[in-house]
């Protein structure tokens, strides 16, 4: 059977589930690089340009793991726009150039463009090709699609109910392997208290507590416990609700994100703009935080706009790179959530 990695890092915490679906679908094994870890962080930062971000450096240590692990492919698609007239950043347009360029005895890249601006039929063409390279014929392969895109909808609806990405998706891969009732997948209660029911308690289990703190920023940085420093579970950790942009109504995140002057065409700059607005004027957040990468481009304007539009609600934008300290952010996370617990008993 071949094998076809998918490096934990990018778009994985958005698409993840799709891809994993579709190619076991095709009968190829899927392996997953590891959780970042010291070892893959310091590869990345070794072997990825000085000027790239640390979510992408990152992503190098990831796609390293997975050499290591001697795949067949690994699966690296070059995403331009995953939405009509919204674009991702031009450094996920590069990636499989710049890996291809910067390592050496790199496995087959299976870098697909998706651009749903330009040619949405396109990616359909793309598919038909990739399911032609593991010997699947067009039936099989739509077929694996539906599939993939099924249990896409499933997982955003996990995330939706109140779980960050990273702990959406490690809920969608245990209900996975535990066989379920068909509707009993993800029961879970509207108020985001978790919870899947037929097994015990997740770890992910948030706990709630009478703060609610937003936290934003690109899902890589936030759900990458070594790119954040963990923020999302240490909030948890000290007692508060965490709310993030997939957990809201995308038509009103949208709505909000329409109220700019002029319309913002990165994807994840209007999803974090909308959010932000939209929390702002929700009185159940005590709090917003926005976590911003050192050398983002779009995060230089994003951050900016953010920062000025949010009014009425404690604002904390924090930026984080590869020098960044844990004991430094943990200072600032309890600075901050004492700030808002103090503000909250004050009204
Ligand atoms: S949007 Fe920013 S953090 Fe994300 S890949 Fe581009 S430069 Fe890096």
């Amino acid at each position: 059977m071949k094998t076809i990695g998918i490096p934990r890092g990018l778009f994985f915490y958005y698409y993840y589930p799709l891809w994993r679906t579709f190619f076991e679908k095709l009968g190829v094994q899927v392996v997953v690089s590891a959780p970042t870890n010291r070892r893959i962080v310091d590869q990345g930062l070794l072997t990825a340009v000085n000027e790239a971000c640390l979510p992408v450096k990152v992503y190098y240590g990831h796609v390293l793991d997975l050499c290591h692990r001697g795949v067949d492919y690994i699966f690296a698609p070059r995403l331009v726009s995953v939405e009509y007239r919204g674009y991702i950043c031009p450094k996920f347009m590069g990636i499989p150039d710049m890996l291809r360029a910067q390592i050496p005895d790199l496995p087959p890249l299976i870098d697909i463009k998706v651009d749903l601006s330009r040619d949405e039929r396109q990616l359909e063409r793309d598919v038909f090709e990739l399911g032609k390279l593991f010997g699947s014929d067009r039936y099989k392969v739509k077929a694996a699609w539906a599939a993939g895109q099924q249990e896409l909808e499933e997982f955003r609806r996990i995330a939706a109910v109140g779980f960050p990405l990273n702990q959406a998706v490690t809920i969608w891969e245990r209900a996975g392997e535990a066989p379920m009732a068909s509707g009993d997948k993800t029961r879970l209660n509207p108020g985001g208290e978790n919870i899947r029911t037929g097994g015990e308690a997740s770890e992910a289990t948030p706990r709630s507590s009478d703060l609610t703190i937003g936290v934003l920023g690109h899902g890589y940085s936030l759900c990458d416990a070594m790119v954040s420093m963990g923020l999302v579970r240490k909030l948890q950790e000290l007692g508060a609700r965490v709310v993030t942009a997939e957990m809201l109504k995308t038509d009103e995140v949208e709505a909000y994100a329409s109220t700019l002057p002029k319309r913002m065409f990165w994807t994840l700059g209007k999803k974090n703009i909308g959010s932000a607005l939209w929390m702002d004027e929700e009185p159940a957040v005590d709090g917003i935080i926005y976590l911003a990468c050192f050398g983002c481009g779009p995060d230089s304007l994003v951050g900016e706009i953010i920062a000025r539009r949010v009014v009425n609600t404690p604002f904390m934008m924090m930026i984080v790179d590869e020098h960044t300290g844990e004991a430094g952010v943990v200072t600032r996370l309890e600075a901050f959530y004492d700030m808002v617990a103090r503000r909250k008993n004050a009204v």
